[in-house]
């Protein structure tokens, strides 16, 4: 079961337009995580990552604490766009979280959890797996069972779910 939050270094909502940033609610929910002795995996919006230094460095050093996962180079609709195109910026995205921190990225989270034949395949070719079987915090307390469980950080309903399950 790998505890999945998404958007990470997201500004805004790209649907709503709202602020989603939040340093101080992100460390709140990764100390809590990494305290019931469990990994924080974060799906990483790449182009973003240079605008937030004080978020960059605490991941950096606590870095063994994360599973690290791509969301995009920015959050857009990958079931729009070509597998080329898609190929080309996962692969983009990969790179940028690898150099930063210095680690191996195996795990596309999709935005939306929207996928394709052609995402897939531009996934595969960017190297990496492309997560599936996903289920929300809500989802879990009724029941359901899939290989992730998503919250979004910034979220104090699903972080006070999260809660009830670790
Ligand atoms: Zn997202």
């Amino acid at each position: 079961m790998i505890l999945r939050d998404d958007d990470i270094f997201l500004t805004e909502s790209p649907t709503q337009g709202r602020q989603l940033y939040n340093f101080e609610k992100f460390k709140t929910v990764h100390e809590y995580i990494a305290s019931k002795g469990h990994k924080h995996a974060i799906a990483i919006i790449a182009a973003e990552i240079e605008n937030y230094p004080e978020l960059r460095d605490y991941i950096l050093k606590r870095k063994d604490e994360f599973i690290f996962g791509v969301h995009g180079w920015a959050h857009t609709h990958y079931i729009k766009w070509s597998f080329e195109n898609t190929a080309l910026s996962l692969e983009r995205a990969k790179n940028k979280i690898e150099e930063t921190f210095d680690v191996k990225v195996e795990w596309f989270f999709p935005p939306w959890n929207e996928v394709s034949p052609d995402v897939l395949i531009g996934a595969t070719r960017a190297g990496l797996d492309t997560n599936r079987s996903q289920t929300s915090t809500t989802g879990w307390l009724k029941g359901e069972r899939a290989d992730t469980i998503c919250f979004h950080y910034w979220n104090d309903g699903q972080f006070g779910e999260l809660k009830k399950i670790i």
